[in-house]
């Protein structure tokens, strides 16, 4: 089943006088608890692509449906409701409360759902920090932690909500090589535990072979590698 169908997505961006077209014309689906990179050379709109996917930009034309909503038609606030109850983010460089712990910084999000009692909320954030291997440090904060661990408790932040997909920004971008594989390969058991769909870009050809579906993107078109291409 498709989570994500887009259908001829334009964006353009205005800068002064000048329009920027980022992306012109793109068309894609991506099924639930797919495994997908979107592969690029800088400056070829992955990071706008995912932005339109995330809900945090409009697409300038085109319709793109996530779990069956036309996003591209939200408002700001129920966009920001869609991004609470459905999409977990990793960023590049983790983005991390520094003031927080492991801990803290995986509950933060659950802060925000009513409903979710002190206990739930505990069980909850054990069992996905145990899920992604950082259950032993807990209590440190990011500056304790190394890069991959650091990464490790962002993946943990964004599926601690159990949302239906979560995208993925360049997130190994700031690691080495072996600590890229295993932050991709925890996101693939994640993929296989919690069913989560995975869409991550990256302009390393290295990482995208680990993905089971490649859109490559190049001067804002896109086509498509892998399984069923
Ligand atoms: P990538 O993530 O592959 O590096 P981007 O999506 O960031 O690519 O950028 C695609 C194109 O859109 C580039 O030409 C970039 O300069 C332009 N662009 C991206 N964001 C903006 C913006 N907010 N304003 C103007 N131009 C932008």
């Amino acid at each position: 089943m498709s989570l994500i169908h887009a259908t001829d997505i334009k964006k353009h961006y205005r800068v002064g006088e000048i329009d920027v077209p980022a992306l012109k014309g793109v068309d894609f689906e991506i099924d639930t608890s797919a495994f997908v990179a979107i592969v690029g050379p800088s400056g070829s709109g992955k990071s706008t692509l995912l932005n339109l996917i995330g809900c945090l930009d409009h697409p300038s034309s085109g319709t793109l449906l996530v779990n069956e909503v036309e996003v591209s038609k939200l408002s700001r606030a129920d966009a920001a409701d869609f991004r609470g109850e459905h999409l977990g983010f990793v960023f590049q460089d983790f983005n991390l409360v520094p003031v927080l712990t492991a801990y803290e910084n995986v509950e933060y999000p659950l802060l925000m759902v009513r409903g979710w009692s002190a206990d739930k909320r505990h069980e909850r954030v054990m069992k996905i920090l145990d899920a992604v291997g950082m259950k032993e440090q807990a209590h440190k904060r990011p500056d304790q932690l190394s890069g991959g661990q650091k990464q490790r408790v962002a993946v943990a932040r964004a599926l601690v909500g159990e949302p239906k997909l979560v995208l993925a920004d360049e997130p190994t971008a700031n690691l080495d090589h072996d600590t890229a594989y295993r932050i991709l390969n925890l996101m693939k058991k994640m993929r296989d535990d919690f069913g989560t769909t995975f869409v991550f870009s990256t302009h390393d050809p290295k990482i995208m072979s680990e993905a089971e579906v490649t859109f490559i993107l190049e001067d804002g078109k896109l086509s498509r590698q892998g399984e069923n291409a």
